[in-house]
């Protein structure tokens, strides 16, 4: 089906017919999600840069990272013991010269030459003095001035085979011819309230920059544009839910949770009965409660997270508590326990591990239907596994679960009653944040710590203060107390040369702790080899846990006083936070939180604010501003919204300028039916799939 010569080139023009492009090449754009010729058009810089942002080589130190343009005066592929074939380049300014490594990319020796000017980015290391480890790159070509000749140069994502360059070049031969056939159909108030340019001025500023002030007003068009029709699902969504009217209508009879609160040994924080009265008035209303609880380590959830339980207990339901593991459930069961005792209530503990016997038990009582609180992992929605009257569904440590699990446990499959559901994070993010990212749910915060809680005390040491740190941790095993001792990676390898939990554990267990009871837990580990260390550190038949960060969302051990991080630069300051959040759990034990190696400048700025700070939020806004959202909304944290262009954070106040304009517009419109509305509306659903259901046409 080739096109007659000479056929119009249109939006939706296949990449393949274009100038340019081959079987090759179009398989390669396919990797970077260009299929059309508009996909082309909307591949946009991901960054932008200009005289203004290239710095002196002869200034860059180890540790920075810099955007460098340099003229090639040497060249070479260098092959490594790992049999790795590294591509290097010198290059040279007027200030001096750097070496530059590509490893695994010998190829580039075809397209760099010698005196080829490039312009660099990326970060400073040290291998064998100073070497520039370009994470971008462009070539400026033969004998190009040095400088970036006052032009702004747009960098743009491209991929293995097919560089920056090439993009460049590809968008720059069609844009003419493209860019007429491009519509604004947002309303001009929304573009007026963003103070963003219309489309086609957009994308013209982003591509063909003439200052980066003009380049930036036009990304931020699309970036509004995201954040707008994110903004938009979510309320959508919302509004349907709540026209739905099939959930449970709750009645608040006050029994069962107050007489929780009066036999509480303390007062609820104000952030708690905030935060129950939001869950209580979701659950009374007719529609289904879809709503996240979230809230620092220690802030409490667990209390509100029982206040909904009694609720759906008090109206005759059953509730469903799901812990990610067997051994984060059997600790729910047991603090459950200890709430629920005045009430006489017991709740059900339903494991993989649990005898066949027990587990037949329980399912007796499951399919009575009587009230009850059923705690386990995901075991409670396998097969067999049948609910007679579920109405509260209630996940711990949410993004630890596939939105698949998710969704058949609030479906509760094939039972007539649809229960609420309510989601809990101990990943504290700002509220406005948890609004790009969950506004399809209620959100609840609970920013506020209950009072009484002994602060860990924190510390750096350098490397230096090895001996002296554990000879601290040998005297807290002698008081009778247990330590974790964290590495941040489990294999050694040769590239980043820290030292690996394997091989500390054995050094540790030859030296600074020997003699003591050290167990290693590890992300490779089977799931059960590591429930039994677990395990035995949680019953005290250890001293010493030695671990990677899979204890990061781990289990309660009161007795544990000292957790001490080695190569503290290598985490995020909130996984630092939650691994901190493991000791100071204990009635009234000092505890201690030691980070010991030597971190360069740049790291100590940034580990002050967790040293400096016990409030996540704090720490999470901080995180996020400095390594953006990938530790916080990794792959694993499935159903939440991805961004090309906009980033929640940094664009936190164009966010809300859209979701006020997401709330204006549909409370013109619900469903973008009107005329005016038509454009955006197929632009939505052609962007987003769900859409689809939500705005079904006719
Ligand atoms: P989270 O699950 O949010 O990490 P928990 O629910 O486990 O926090 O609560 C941490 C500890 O604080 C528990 O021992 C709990 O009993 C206690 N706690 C909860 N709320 C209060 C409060 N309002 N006042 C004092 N202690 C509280
Ligand atoms: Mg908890």
């Amino acid at each position: 089906m080739t096109p007659a010569a000479g056929a119009r080139l249109t939006l939706e023009t296949p990449v393949t017919y274009l100038k340019g492009v081959g079987r090759r090449r179009a398989e390669l754009l396919k990797r970077l999600n260009i299929f059309t010729a508009r996909d082309l058009l909307f591949h946009i810089p991901h960054r932008y840069e200009d005289a203004s942002t290239v710095q002196q080589i002869a200034k860059l130190r180890v540790g920075d990272d810099a955007t460098v343009i340099g003229k090639v005066i040497s060249k070479g592929i260098l092959p490594t013991r790992k049999g790795l074939r590294v591509f290097q380049a010198v290059v040279q300014d007027a200030s001096g010269l750097i070496e530059v490594g590509w490893p695994g990319q010998p190829w580039l020796d075809r397209q760099i030459n010698q005196d080829d000017v490039l312009l660099l980015s990326g970060p400073v290391r040290f291998f064998h003095g100073r070497q520039f480890a370009p994470r971008e790159w462009v070539n400026l070509g033969k004998d190009a001035d040095g400088t970036s000749g006052g032009r702004v140069l747009s960098v743009y994502p491209a991929t293995e085979g097919m560089s920056v360059k090439v993009i460049r070049g590809l968008i720059e031969a069609h844009l003419d011819v493209l860019l007429p056939q491009v519509e604004e159909y947002l309303p001009a108030w929304m573009l007026t309230d963003a103070g963003v340019p219309s489309l086609p001025v957009a994308l013209a500023a982003v591509h063909r920059p003439v200052s980066l002030a003009s380049a930036l007003a036009g990304r931020n068009r699309l970036a509004y544009e995201e954040l707008l029709f994110v903004h938009i699902l979510h309320r959508r969504a919302r509004q349907l839910a709540a026209e739905k009217r099939d959930g449970i209508a709750y009645v608040n009879k006050r029994e069962l949770t107050s007489r929780f609160r009066e036999a509480l040994p303390f007062q609820l924080t104000k952030a708690q009965v905030r935060c129950v009265r939001e869950i209580v008035a979701d659950m009374c209303s007719d529609s289904r409660m879809h709503r996240l609880l979230q809230g620092d380590v220690g802030a409490g959830k667990t209390v509100v997270a029982v206040f909904a339980a009694l609720l759906a207990m008090e109206n005759g339901y059953q509730v469903a508590i799901m812990a990610p593991t067997e051994l984060l459930a059997e600790q729910h069961a047991r603090t459950l326990d200890k709430l629920l005792a005045p009430l006489g209530i017991i709740p059900v503990l339903i494991t993989g591990s649990r005898s066949a016997k027990e587990r037949k038990l329980a399912a007796t009582r499951l399919e009575s239907g009587e009230p009850l609180i059923a705690v386990g992992t995901h075991a409670l929605v396998a097969d067999g596994t049948k609910f007679a009257k579920l109405g509260l569904a209630i996940i711990d440590e949410q993004h630890r679960f596939g939105v698949d699990q998710r969704r058949i446990l609030s479906e509760a499959r094939g039972a007539a009653i649809k229960p609420d559901v309510l989601l809990m994070s101990a990943t504290p993010i700002p509220r406005s944040l948890a609004l790009t990212m969950y506004g399809d749910l209620g959100v609840s915060v609970l920013d506020e710590r209950p009072p009484g809680r002994e602060p860990v005390t924190t510390a750096l040491r350098p490397e230096s203060a090895h001996g002296k740190v554990f000879a601290f941790v040998n005297r807290q095993i002698d008081a009778g107390r247990q330590a974790y001792v964290v590495y941040p990676l489990v294999e050694e390898s040769e590239k980043v040369q820290l030292k690996a939990a394997t091989t500390a554990f054995e050094e540790l267990t030859s030296g600074a702790l020997k003699g003591r009871r050290v167990a290693l837990l590890h992300g490779k580990m089977p799931a059960d080899e590591k429930d039994a260390v677990m395990r035995s550190f949680r019953d005290g038949s250890l001293d010493v846990l030695v671990a990677t960060t899979v204890i990061e969302v781990g289990i309660d051990v009161p007795n544990a006083t000292v957790m001490l991080i080695e190569h503290p630069e290598r985490f995020g300051l909130s996984q630092l936070h939650q691994m901190r959040g493991r000791v100071g759990r204990g009635a009234g034990l000092e505890s201690y939180c030691i980070l010991l190696g030597d971190v360069g400048e740049e790291a100590m700025n940034r580990l002050q604010v967790f040293l400096d700070s016990e409030d996540g939020f704090e720490i999470a806004r901080e995180d996020l501003r400095l390594r953006g959202m990938g530790d916080l909304f990794g792959e694993r944290q499935s159903g939440v919204p991805t961004f090309r262009v906009a980033d929640p954070i940094k664009d936190e106040e164009l966010s809300e300028v859209a979701r006020v304009g997401a709330e204006r517009i549909l409370a013109e419109d619900p469903e973008l039916k009107r005329p005016a509305h038509k454009m955006m509306q197929q632009m939505l659903v052609r962007g987003y799939g769900r859409a689809l259901e939500m705005f079904r046409v006719g």
